[in-house]
């Protein structure tokens, strides 16, 4: 059977870019992309992007602050033009936009601006009633936020809308203790915003190693966010231009602005997967194997819809996998179990690889290496914020499992180590390297002596098994 497409990609954001650019430019498949929103998806358009650039924007203050700690007497800061910071970044978005859509249409892709559903295995249909055939159907739909289903939700905002805001909030109310709500509340507080972050659990980012979770909070409170835990709102109610928060421990407060930071779900309603059969998980999420495929042989799914990684870089690697496997005759299975990340707090970003302290002593027996410090250019200035570059560390074999660092430019360090790590560093292999000096990063190959030991030591078979 002849199809009007090799590949129909639903989704133009990171995973369904890569993949279709790819899929065509190099190796001539015949692609088309559907997607109903703006091309580049999450990342680049409200997300990553704009987020870094609004950090990078809100941090000024501090940056002119600490000019004054080096001598710059005068250096001071005026008054901060939201609008038009906000409609330069939309134009640098724009920019993005189109480089995103010349680079398929340059790689020889078909782009449609419509939302797409599946009507069979084989057929795509395009909102105006088009339909497409097509041998393979890749989903790259992504992931949307989730709200916490509590009543009068609909008086929040949640974080796509904060790029288009038309003024900035005087006292703003994140909830949630995740990437977003720790960003957000960074950009918000930065720009001057009251900031108060309400978050159900005890200590901000649940999942991170626990003495790097501490170190967040502290630093959040530090810098003047005001973060209230064990505490969620129950119901909002608008009270003319505010939003009236009751809490679930019934006090209540008026903020201009409430965000739900609160989770993202993959985004599978509505794309016809119950025309066919395509397995989907208890999140919502397509189930998909190491090829990315999920039960109907001619469907695949990359990015936050398959809820595996939910970032950027995973969804871009898994579509280029996809490409390489299915029109490259070069089989690329997905392996995302080692993948670094940041969450950019400031003064100092969180970025992380491998097992936190307490999954690798779950394992096995480690040793913490763990080292603070100022670092060399904030305390000149006056600050007093510390820095902290933690190495867990296999007593048996010697093998780096995890990597954390909480410093300024954290991520930038982390994407070295993760060279190292892919390619089984042991703590030996890290100090034999020299150290540049003088810098942030020399913590990392000049920790001596392990600050403690955790952990039980257990035969390898047992080690492999604790934990997933
Ligand atoms: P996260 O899953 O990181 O955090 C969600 C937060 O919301 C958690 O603190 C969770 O609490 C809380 N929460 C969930 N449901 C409720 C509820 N009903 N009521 C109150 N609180 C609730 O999601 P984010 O929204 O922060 O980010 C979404 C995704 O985007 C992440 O998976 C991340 O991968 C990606 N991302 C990555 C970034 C980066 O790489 N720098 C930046 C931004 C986003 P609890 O801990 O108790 O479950």
């Amino acid at each position: 059977m002849t199809f009007d497409y090799d590949l129909f990609v639903i989704g133009g954001g990171s995973g369904g870019a890569r993949a279709s650019r790819i899929s065509a430019g190099e190796y001539g498949a015949r692609v088309a992309v559907a997607e109903e929103s703006r091309m580049g998806g999450t990342c680049v358009i409200r997300g990553c992007v704009p987020k870094k650039l609004m950090i990078y924007g809100s941090q000024m203050p501090k940056e002119i602050e600490e000019a004054r700690g080096y001598g710059w007497v005068d250096a001071s800061v005026g008054p901060f033009d939201w609008p038009m910071f906000r409609d330069k970044l939309n134009r640098e978005l724009n920019r993005l936009e189109a480089a995103y859509t010349n680079g398929m249409v340059n790689a020889g892709v078909d782009t449609y601006k419509s939302r797409a559903r599946i009507v069979d295995p084989h057929t795509v249909e395009l909102s105006d009633g088009t339909r497409y055939t097509t041998k393979h159907i890749l989903i790259a739909v992504g992931g949307r936020p989730a709200l916490p289903g509590i009543e009068g939700e609909e008086h929040g905002l949640i974080s796509d809308d904060l790029f288009q805001l038309e003024r900035l909030p005087g006292k703003v109310l994140l909830v949630g203790g995740g990437y977003i709500a720790c960003e957000f509340a960074t950009i918000l507080n930065g720009f001057g915003c009251k900031t108060i972050l309400a978050y159900r659990g005890d200590a901000l980012l649940r999942g991170f190693d626990e003495e790097m979770r501490d170190h967040v909070s502290s630093q959040v409170v530090n810098s003047g966010i005001e973060l209230r835990v064990q505490v969620t709102p129950k119901r909002l109610e608008k009270v003319g231009e505010r939003v009236l928060v009751t809490f679930d421990d019934d006090q209540q407060e008026e903020f201009d602005d409430v965000i739900f930071a609160t989770g993202r779900k993959p985004y599978t309603w509505d794309l016809g997967l119950e025309n066919v059969g395509v397995k989907l998980g208890p999140n919502g999420q397509i189930l998909v194997d190491e090829w990315s495929q999920t039960s109907v042989p001619s469907i695949y799914a990359v990015g936050d819809v398959t809820d595996l990684v939910n970032l950027t870089p995973v969804a871009i690697r898994a579509g280029h996998n996809f490409a390489d496997t299915v029109f490259g005759g070069k089989p690329k299975p997905c392996d995302f179990s080692q993948v670094p990340s940041a969450v950019y707090t400031r003064p100092h970003e969180l970025a992380t690889i491998g097992l936190t302290e307490e999954q690798a002593a779950a394992r096995g027996q480690v040793d913490i290496y763990s080292g603070g410090f100022r670092p060399m250019r904030s305390l000149f200035a006056g600050s007093e914020a510390r820095s902290v570059m933690k190495l867990i560390v296999d007593v048996e074999t010697d093998l780096v499992l995890g990597c954390h660092i909480f410093g300024p430019d954290a991520g930038e360090m982390l994407q070295m180590v993760a060279v190292a790590m892919g390619m089984g560093a042991t703590k030996a292999d890290f100090d034999r390297a020299v150290a540049i000096h003088p810098t942030v990063a020399e913590e990392l190959v000049t920790m001596r002596k392990p600050v403690r030991r955790v952990g039980e030591a257990k035969p390898a078979t047992l080690r492999h098994s604790a934990v997933s």
